[in-house]
């Protein structure tokens, strides 16, 4: 077990990231250009930190999957992101984003990264608008606001259901001025597929050009890797069909040590699985939960007939509906965070009162707030998600409630990085969902785009800055070296491994099994038995996946299918570490809710004296036990609490 430095700055927690950068040390500007940073990812967090760090006067490298940088899946992101700044005067501060955020996530997150996401965050709001980003106003031109899970005052800005591409936008307007200025390279249509080390420390990437097939290698003084979360691993999830975890698992599988991989949010209100060949689920964005109300049919006998179509939700009185987020939780009501409305959901569903073929769905209506404001209002603010409602469902939600179930969205877990972003690879930076810092057990709605923003414009920038400062004689680094030829040689015997094996079964058939395997027993509700039973299904899946998969095509041009061959691949081994981290981790907190640990009103009971820590797992080598070290977790300006969403 090694030993973890978080490298927390000294002070009051309020003052830490300004001595950190008081005292941080700089690279002067004639010396910056001489300093290499590769970049992965486009998103927010990539985009942010790939355009500021070639702002700042580094030679920056950014590499993306897509054939535009715009493209990455930060773009889907709907309903807004949080910050403090009160604008709506309700009583919002730093402390209370910071301390919500604590809350929010279980107590499983590190006070000192969340008290400085809370900070900047209202420098995000200045530096978007700056740009142009067209967030929502109101009537009188100041900036709008509304609400999202886990929190009692309004603070999430917004662009209608495009916060995400609006914000993206923005970073790659900032990201093209590099561009054009020559101090940011962009690479698109570029797979990473190894980390390349030198002397202990990340010195570059082995890559795949997806058009014309090549291998390819680039070299840097420091590696930042923002390649999103992976929920894909689940195969259903809201996740774009390219996000993947490979980039966090060759890193893994480097030294980086793996945060809380199986810390994963299920979210409430997406559009229920409909069928055996569907390869996607659809979000519908947790701003609907400000207008939207949630309830199943109070009498089973109602829930029936509406699964078997003989009765409509709206053929069903007031008084014969079940609220039951309203009656369970008075003081926050529809607006409780999404681990706690979606176990609601299916506790609700498990009980026999769920509706829809499938009885896994319930309703969120908006009948009394299209009565309360008219119908014009809820159009101008939902109008986009309303529409691509109708066009998946067949329903016209103006007339009829919407339904929703949970489904797989966002990972908490990621790659463990310190204070500074660094992982426990010198040299190497994860931001975004590819790091695990800051959301805990569980993430509040409209956090993930201020987290990767904030990593982006505002942590990187500094936290990469003071690893490169005493490297100004390192020159530039080749590609010809031993290193490099070893990782490439490696990338090259996997692709071909893929290509020759010559099997009779579809990647998508293992994927498919995986998420199966990973939804029944990792999912919404785990225990030891089910964890147990995962280990071993995922170990025999992938024998047989090794065995008998069939990868068409070479290695030359375009190949869809082996791109998703080696994201499978990587998939079918870090579902097992979800499935040890979850086993390891006996007590509920946040996303992770395992069975054995409940109260009798189905309440997580969480494990403070035993478990209030990181587990941060390290790669131990093929066919071995990962080995699990612990980042203890110490707060000191938070009162550590029973979550209660009960009472304000
Ligand atoms: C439907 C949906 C709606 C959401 N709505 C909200 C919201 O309203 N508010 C909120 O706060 N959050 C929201 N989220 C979450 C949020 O969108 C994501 O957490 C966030 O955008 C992730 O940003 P990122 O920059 O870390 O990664 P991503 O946006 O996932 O970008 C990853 C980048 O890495 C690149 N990449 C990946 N693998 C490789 C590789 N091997 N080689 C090279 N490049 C690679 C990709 O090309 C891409 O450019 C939503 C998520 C979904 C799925």
């Amino acid at each position: 077990m090694s030993t973890l430095n978080s490298k927390i700055p000294d002070g009051p927690l309020a003052q830490k990231w300004t001595n950190f950068k008081d005292k941080q040390n700089l690279v002067n500007p004639a010396n910056k250009r001489k300093l290499e940073v590769i970049v992965v990812g486009t998103g927010l967090a990539g985009a942010a930190a790939a355009a500021s760090l070639g702002e700042l006067g580094f030679k920056v490298k950014n590499f993306c999957i897509q054939d535009s940088p715009r493209r990455a899946h930060s773009i889907s992101a709907q309903g807004g992101i949080n910050a403090a700044k009160n604008y709506p005067n309700d009583g919002d501060s730093v402390y209370r984003l910071f301390y919500d955020t604590i809350k929010g996530g279980d107590y499983r997150a590190r006070e000192a990264n969340v008290y400085r996401l809370a900070e900047v965050s209202n420098n995000i709001i200045d530096q978007c608008v700056a740009q142009g980003v067209p967030f929502a106003r109101e009537y009188g031109g100041l900036l709008d606001n509304r609400s999202f899970g886990g929190a009692l005052v309004s603070r999430t800005f917004y662009a209608r259901g495009q916060t995400g591409q609006q914000l993206l936008l923005g970073a790659y307007s900032a990201l093209s001025k590099e561009i054009n200025k020559g101090s940011v390279e962009m690479y698109v249509r570029r797979e990473m597929l190894d980390l390349v080390m030198i002397d202990g420390k990340a010195r570059g990437i082995v890559t795949r050009n997806t058009v014309t097939g090549e291998v390819e290698k680039f070299a840097a003084h420091a590696v930042v890797v923002a390649t999103g979360g992976y929920g894909n691993v689940f195969f259903l999830s809201t996740n774009a069909m390219n996000s993947n975890g490979s980039v966090v698992w060759q890193c893994y599988k480097k030294g980086a040590f793996f945060g809380n991989p199986c810390m994963v949010q299920i979210h409430p209100t997406c559009i229920p699985v409909h069928g055996d060949y569907q390869s996607k689920l659809t979000l519908m964005s947790e701003s609907l939960r400000n207008d939207g109300r949630i309830w199943v049919p109070k009498n089973k006998e109602d829930a029936e007939k509406i699964q078997k179509g003989t009765l409509k939700p709206t053929e069903i009185a007031e008084e014969n509906r079940d609220y039951y987020l309203e009656r369970r939780y008075p003081a926050f009501g529809n607006l409780v965070p999404r681990d706690v409305a979606s176990r609601a959901a299916k506790e609700r569903c498990d009980a026999g009162h769920g509706v829809g073929t499938t009885g896994l769905a319930v309703y969120l209506d908006f009948k009394h707030s299209i009565e309360r404001l008219g119908k014009s209002v809820i159009e101008a603010r939902y109008g986009n998600l309303f529409q691509m409602y109708e066009k998946i469902v067949d329903e016209n939600p103006y007339e009829t409630p919407m339904m929703i179930y949970p489904a797989i969205h966002y990972t908490m877990g990621g790659i463990w990085v310190d204070y500074e972003l660094q992982t426990t690879i010198p040299g190497l930076f994860a931001a975004g969902e590819a790091n695990f810092s800051d959301h805990g057990a569980n993430r509040l709605g409209a956090s993930a785009l201020m987290q990767g923003l904030a990593d982006g414009y505002f942590v990187v920038p500094y936290t990469v800055q003071k690893y490169l400062a005493d490297q100004i004689n390192v020159p530039f680094f080749k590609t010809d070296t031993p290193e490099f030829e070893k990782a490439e040689k490696e990338v090259k015997d996997r692709l071909e491994k893929l290509l020759n094996n010559k099997g009779t079964k579809t990647v998508d058939s293992f994927h498919k099994k995986l998420g199966l395997i990973m939804w029944d027993n990792v999912g919404m509700a785990r225990n030891k038995e089910g964890l147990e039973k995962a280990i071993k299904e995922i170990k025999v899946l992938r024998e047989e996946f090794w065995k008998d998969v069939k990868v068409p095509g070479t290695m030359d041009g375009v190949n869809v299918e082996l791109e998703k061959a080696t994201r499978v691949a990587d998939f079918l081994e870090m579902g097992e570490l979800m499935a040890y981290d979850a086993l390891n981790r006996t007590e509920s907190c946040g996303g992770h809710f395992r069975e054995e640990y409940q109260t009798k009103e189905g309440e997580a009971v969480r494990n403070d004296k035993d478990f209030m820590y990181v587990s941060a797992w390290e790669y131990a080598g093929e066919n071995k036990d990962p080995i699990l070290n612990k980042e203890d977790l110490k707060y000191e300006d938070i009162e550590v609490k029973t979550r209660n969403y009960k009472e304000a």
